[in-house]
């Protein structure tokens, strides 16, 4: 089993909570970014165990002042050492893009800096961000994509490159599978319409079932409430049928968290859908909530 998986299993068995997926100030995206001790004094109040989950994305490697630049990479472990000094809990993750193999070289500096940092750090999430350059999580970068190939290609290319992610088998967990239909929906960010079909998408269902196969721990991520999607990744009734014919495949929860404000405002949400996944919520908790 793989350490993700062993640690969720933990937290379970113990009635314990963790938000998986959390950004410091040490991701690019992080704009009022916060630090480690931040999230942990956050956690330690709400009764949720914070799982950092910095961006680790090969193709920043040759800046300056990258966070995991060869040059860097040690004093991000320090600080992280540093705030495990206060004794409150925590884990250390990091979300790994995996690219097309058109950026074969990222891939391969990427599974360099796995296995060199292997013991440094708890667990490593795979994810796609990335179609022909441009961040399909990023609203004005999809805009620039769909310029150059219509959403049902840009769908297709997304979901052929999560496959081959999930079967590198080099990822403890992979994240927010089905992210691609995020500014499907509505609201002022909604981009295209959410079609009922994109909620049970046969390669959602197909890159969990290669997760599960394949030992890979599959995030449960709500920040999809805060977007056009307004649903989880993957949508919640796609997770509910999969788990009924899955019953074994290992479930994460992450709030995608970049500030702490988020983290705090998550942590309900993050203790009900871990209650639902299995972790029951211990009641000094709910105390403490009250
Ligand atoms: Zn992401
Ligand atoms: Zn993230």
């Amino acid at each position: 089993m793989n350490p993700l998986a062993r640690a969720v299993n933990g937290l379970r068995s113990r009635g314990e909570c963790a938000d998986m997926h959390i950004h410091t100030a040490a991701s690019i995206d992080a704009i009022n970014g916060n630090s480690f001790i931040d999230y942990m004094e956050a956690g330690e109040k709400a009764g949720v165990i914070p799982g950092f989950l910095d961006h680790f994305q090969a193709e920043h490697l040759a800046e300056e002042d990258y966070p995991f630049a060869p040059a860097n990479v040690n004093g991000y472990l320090e600080s992280y050492d540093r705030a495990r000094e206060t004794g409150l809990r925590s884990f250390l993750g990091l979300e790994v893009d995996y690219y097309a193999p058109t950026q074969e070289e990222w891939n391969q500096q990427t599974v360099a800096f796995m296995d060199d940092h292997r013991d440094q750090f708890d667990y490593f999430v795979g994810t796609v961000h990335d179609i022909l350059g441009n961040k399909i999580t990023l609203r004005d970068e999809l805009e620039r994509l769909l310029q150059q190939e219509d959403f049902d290609q840009v769908v297709a290319d997304y979901f052929t490159i999560l496959q081959a992610g999930i079967a590198a088998r080099r990822f403890d967990g992979f994240a927010h599978l089905d992210v691609v239909y995020r500014f499907n929906g509505t609201g002022e960010n909604a981009l295209l319409a959410r079609r009922d079909e994109y909620l049970s998408d046969p390669r959602t269902w197909q890159a969990m079932a290669a997760c599960a196969w394949t030992g890979t721990a599959i995030e449960l991520n709500l920040r999809g409430f805060d977007h056009p999607w307004q649903t989880t990744y993957p949508a919640e009734p796609a997770v509910t049928r999969f788990l009924q014919t899955f019953p074994g495949a290992i479930f994460f929860v992450g709030s995608d968290s970049h500030d702490v404000g988020t983290f705090e405002r998550f942590a309900p949400l993050v203790r009900d859908y871990c209650g639902k996944l299995g972790s029951p919520v211990p009641d000094v908790i709910a105390a403490v909530d009250s």
